[in-house]
């Protein structure tokens, strides 16, 4: 075998993690609270441990993939003592300071300590299109690379540990906001028998004509003087305006597009009505 890798939690994700580490020629050690989970992995050549504390003891990278930050602490703080000098590289998906939390705990216990966010879905996994950040202890990342990058792209994005979750739930609020405006569309166009299908084509589309113009708005807050000419707040107002009232008129609820002209609003009340639009950046910056 390449290395002894001990994998924890065989839900979706971590099954599929556990797989494809086998597959690449790794000795894996699994283990999943629902024991049972661990037959079919044990089957394909993988060894099952009773205990975390005997699972971890079999591993040199102890891969976690449990499902959320409370069962990560659950059953990484009883096996501190096993942990020490050794690369943990969390998978589990979880907030930035949670994150920041477990790194701070493993320090504490010499552990060298990776968290990971995985931007791919179990099917993904070990496929071109799977991408997995990585961020916290740069030497665990090196030990660790090679087994990490059987199952996906991999990209260190940096020593504070809370980077790569933050990288991952920034794309997710992305994608959630759009795909929220599918929502909006689909709505709107229903009220003409028109079929969600039909209207996705259409936003697809749409959407990918636009999509190139997120640089140019990246460009205005990048250059932070809001004064570039384009788009201002006071146009883009009476634009939503139109959108708001065309949706109540057909019987849609505005209330996804309302937030969006009320920052508007905030920022021409300030005096910014000239500014280019993506001032709105500044709205949702809390100051504390
Ligand atoms: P599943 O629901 O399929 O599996 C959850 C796993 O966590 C199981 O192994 C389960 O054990 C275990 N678990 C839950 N609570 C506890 C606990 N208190 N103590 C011990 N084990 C526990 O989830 P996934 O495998 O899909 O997700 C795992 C992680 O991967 C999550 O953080 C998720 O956000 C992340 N992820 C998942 C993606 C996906 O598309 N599925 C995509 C990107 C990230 P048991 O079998 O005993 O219930």
């Amino acid at each position: 075998p390449k290395g002894n890798l001990t994998v924890l939690g065989l839900g979706a994700m971590g099954s599929a993690v556990a797989a494809r580490l086998r597959e690449s020629g790794y000795a894996t050690t699994v283990w999943n609270r629902t024991a049972a989970k661990t037959e079919p992995h044990v089957a394909a050549g993988s060894t099952a441990a009773a205990t975390v504390p005997d699972a971890v003891a079999a591993g040199d990278v102890v891969l976690v993939v449990l499902l959320d930050h409370a069962s990560v602490r659950e059953h990484l703080e009883p096996a501190a003592a096993g942990l020490k000098g050794k690369v943990v590289v969390n998978l589990t998906t979880t907030t930035p300071n949670q994150a920041r939390s477990t790194a701070a705990w493993a320090a504490e216990h010499g552990i060298a300590y990776l968290d990971g966010a995985v931007m791919a879905v179990p099917g993904m996994i070990g496929t071109p299109g799977s991408r997995l950040l990585y961020s916290g202890d740069e030497n665990a990342y090196a030990i660790a690379r090679p087994a990490l990058e059987t199952l996906g792209a991999a990209e260190f994005t940096g020593a504070d540990p809370g980077v790569a979750s933050l990288k991952d739930m920034a794309l997710l609020s992305a994608m959630d906001l759009m795909f929220l405006g599918y929502l909006q569309a689909f709505a709107m166009m229903r009220t003409v028998g028109t079929s969600a299908a039909d209207t996705a084509a259409e936003v697809e589309a749409w959407l990918a004509a636009m999509l190139p113009h997120g640089k140019g708005i990246a460009a205005i807050v990048d250059g932070g003087t809001y004064d570039t000419g384009g788009q201002s707040v006071d146009f883009d107002r009476f634009g939503i305006a139109s959108l708001i009232t065309a949706s109540r008129e057909q019987g849609v609820s505005a209330v996804l597009l309302e937030p969006h002209r009320k920052l508007l609003e905030e920022l021409a009340a300030a005096g910014h009505g000239d500014s280019d639009w993506p001032r709105i950046i500044d709205r949702l910056t809390i100051h504390r």
